[in-house]
């Protein structure tokens, strides 16, 4: 699955959190690995992202490994592709 990542154009406002964090508190598998398609690296990083259908405006939690974390941010068009088990965990959860 194909994921836009948003998480500098809401920097603003959301920066105080630790998306990572929230991520882990949220998740059911116990496995922090990197949410990439073919990555086995631990997940140190939490990202935002919304997924690329038009008609899904909503915007989920994915942890990704430090390497994906920077990448992510300086591609171009800022999508990733998800492993079929990466957690995604809304955004609009209460902690
Ligand atoms: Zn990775």
């Amino acid at each position: 699955m194909l994921v836009k990542n948003i998480s500098q154009e809401l920097k603003s406002e959301v920066s105080k959190r630790n998306w990572f964090s929230y991520w882990k508190h949220f998740k059911t598998n116990k496995e922090v690995y990197c949410s990439e398609i073919n990555c086995l690296d631990k997940a140190e990083f939490g990202a935002l992202v919304k997924k690329s259908s038009l008609d899904d405006e909503s915007i989920f939690v994915i942890g990704l490994c430090t390497c994906h974390g920077k990448n992510i941010d300086q591609t171009h068009n800022h999508t990733i592709d998800l492993s079929p088990d990466a957690e995604l965990i809304n955004f609009n959860l209460t902690l």
